[in-house]
């Protein structure tokens, strides 16, 4: 299989998987760049799975399953282009012969889902939209902190090597923000000086995985005591899992 992100818009990826025939495309908000890619490649769009509700994931939609015949899938509590197959959390989506188990994660929207799969060229595939980002995790539009975390923790504890692909190329600022919160953390710099180089040849950071998320991402750290540190320095009253992760998104939303 290939997987390749399709960038579109200022910062969105586009995920695309396929087998040099067949493809699926994952919440494409713009039908053009995908159909290039498709005719580049010679591909016939199978499936079109989507995250959430978001125009910049769903605007392509429609054009795409009329152009194409697409199956789509979505989540099944959001207001998704019809006619789509509406999924929730232990749901399976068959696409490309593969079974993509749904998680629920709500938070960035209230119904946002995630798709995984399994076996992918011998790993774990994660298609999580809005929710984790490289280094950071989604705005709390429709859901509250302490469902967002739970939404982490679920995604936290899928096997370490899942490929895990992003929806958008937010990493590098992420990371400087992580470094304003653990200026200590060795495997973070190094990420960042990664990360760094790739942006200045114009490479995408992603996909990432989730031991490495693991290592760097506050938002997954948030149970560790540098985290909880920086977290009270910046809110006293943080004093819990929930109000802990609460004051450091709120410190991301005013990081400059
Ligand atoms: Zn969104
Ligand atoms: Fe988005």
């Amino acid at each position: 299989m290939y997987l390749t992100p399709i960038p579109a818009f200022d910062d969105n990826y586009f995920w695309l998987l396929h087998d040099g025939k067949r493809a699926l495309v994952v919440d494409p908000g713009d039908a053009g760049p995908v159909q290039r890619t498709l005719e580049q490649h010679a591909l016939q769009l199978e499936s079109i799975l989507v995250t959430h509700h978001h125009a910049d994931h769903t605007g392509g939609v429609n054009v795409l399953r009329e152009a194409t015949g697409a199956k789509v899938y979505g989540p099944a509590t959001e207001r998704i282009p019809q006619p789509y197959l509406p999924l929730k959390g232990g749901d399976l989506a068959r696409a490309l012969d593969m079974d993509f188990q749904v998680i629920d994660v709500p938070g960035h929207t209230a119904g946002h889902i995630a798709y995984y799969a399994q076996g992918v060229n011998g790993k774990p595939l994660l298609f999580c939209g809005d929710t984790l980002f490289s280094g950071g995790c989604g705005r709390l539009f429709e859901g509250t902190p302490a469902q967002m975390l739970s939404s982490l923790d679920k995604l936290s504890a899928l096997p370490g090597n899942t490929v895990v692909c992003c929806a958008h190329e937010y990493t590098l600022s992420n990371l400087r923000f992580a470094m304003a919160v653990e200026p200590d953390n060795a495997e973070l710099a190094a990420y960042l000086t990664q990360c760094t180089a790739l942006r200045n040849q114009s490479q995408p950071t992603l996909p990432t995985s989730i031991a490495k998320e693991l290592l760097v991402n506050p938002f997954l750290r948030t149970r560790q005591p540098t985290i909880m540190a920086a977290a009270r320095r910046f809110d006293a009253s943080a004093h819990d899992d929930s109000t802990v992760f609460a004051a450091i998104r709120q410190w991301k939303n005013q990081f400059k």
